[in-house]
């Protein structure tokens, strides 16, 4: 039996935000049907697919219904259950499996795949109680950061503990949940490899992304990442043997720290395409969005060749304090991509679209991104400017 799913079949996204939305683009490009199912109704991948199915993860028998009208099933939500991952197996391959969701949705069980195959990772221990957090703080000494071990992104159930003495406050403010407590990296600078693995084993990665974040949140990314040869070798290598080490057959990005004295340390996994790769999809032959899609359909994966470098500033709510942001001021910007994400409401801190830059150098990407976020920030008749968050 043939692997291969061929263009014109329907495959399945469980989750519906931009993530599904950009993948669902991808694939009707090249005559795939798509099908998505989550919890809400006219959501960003909702708003592309051809079908959008409303209901919850948890509801097996809607899980299993959806399954069975696709070819192969994929997700965009990471925090899908391991009783829905297998649902959705009895009728269709999910790729990546379900396996690789349960070690990355959990930070414990994440760490603790990573420090078990070998992989670099901050110091960390595992707190369970607030005895446990005195140890880790006296273990890992101070600053260190408290982490909750389920359901974290975007720095949501974080905790940056200064002195031993706010070890009650921290534990009070995640709740006494399972947590894992990690040293506090000095870091030179943030990166992420966007990697992929076919069905065949194949495997291609994006080269080495620079991250920077604004409170928690991703902010800009910048390709090709301003780090050494042998760092970029080393970070490549890292993502690949996860994916390896994982099974992934898809797209999974590795966020790591790079540290002042030169050393990658493993922070985050995601077992899907990346914030960070969404400059690929205007920047690179094949985006992360496509390469997805052929890792999951078992097509050849894409060149992943960046075609200039690039850089992404992402749109989030508080753009829209005073209104509409100008989109045409930032359409003015000839090599600026707009990419909005069809959300309805725009609350501060959500991810409502982005804007890619082409330059010659990631240096003027950057400042070409970010100049035409100020321009639709500051341009609107009666606003006053306001300053770029860079
Ligand atoms: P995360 O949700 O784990 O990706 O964390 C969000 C952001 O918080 C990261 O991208 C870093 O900027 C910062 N951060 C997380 N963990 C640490 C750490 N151990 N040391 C320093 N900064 C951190």
């Amino acid at each position: 039996m043939s692997d291969f799913i061929p263009p014109g079949s329907t495959v399945g996204v469980l989750g519906s935000g931009q993530l599904g939305r950009m993948f669902a683009i991808a694939a009707r490009r090249m005559g795939y049907r798509v099908h998505t199912l989550s919890p809400d109704y006219d959501t960003p991948t909702g708003q592309v697919a051809d079908r959008e199915i409303q209901a919850a993860y948890d509801d097996l028998d809607a899980v299993r219904a959806f399954a069975r009208g696709v070819a192969v099933v994929t997700f965009e939500f990471e925090n899908v259950s391991a009783a829905a991952a297998e649902a959705a197996a009895e009728h269709a391959p999910v790729r990546p499996a379900g396996s690789v969701l349960h070690t990355t949705q959990n930070r414990l069980r994440e760490k603790g795949f990573l420090a078990g195959a070998g992989f670099p990772v901050a110091p960390y221990a595992t707190v369970r109680s607030l005895d446990d957090l005195t140890a880790g703080l006296a273990d890992l000494g101070a600053p260190a950061v408290l982490k909750t071990a389920g359901w974290g992104y975007d720095g949501k159930g974080q905790v940056k503990i200064a002195t031993p003495a706010e070890a009650a406050a921290a534990w009070e403010a995640v709740g006494g949940q399972e947590c894992v407590l990690e040293a506090f990296v000095d870091f030179e600078r943030e990166v992420s490899v966007v990697g992929a693995r076919g069905l065949d084993g194949s495997f291609a990665h994006f080269g080495v992304i620079e991250n920077r974040h604004s409170r928690h949140i991703l902010d800009v990314s910048i390709a090709p990442a301003a780090v050494p040869p042998s760092i970029e070798k080393e970070a490549v290598a890292i993502a690949r043997g996860i994916l390896e080490e994982l099974g992934v057959v898809g797209v999974l990005c590795v966020e790591m720290f790079l540290t002042r004295d030169g050393r990658l340390l493993v922070n985050e996994l995601a077992p899907r395409p990346h914030n960070s790769g969404h400059l690929t999809f205007d920047a690179c032959v094949t985006s992360q969005f496509e390469q997805q899609l052929r890792a999951i359909t078992g097509l050849a994966l894409g060149s992943t060749d960046l075609l200039r470098p690039a850089a992404m500033a992402n749109l989030l709510g508080d753009l829209w304090a005073d209104g509409e942001p100008d989109w045409a001021a930032a359409c003015r910007f000839p090599e600026v991509k707009l990419h909005l994400y069809g959300k309805a409401a725009a609350r501060p801190g959500r991810k409502m679209g982005h804007l890619t830059a082409l330059a010659g150098t990631p240096e003027e990407a950057l400042e070409r991104v970010v100049a035409a976020r100020a321009a639709a920030r500051a341009s609107m008749p009666g606003r006053r400017p306001a300053l770029s968050s860079l």
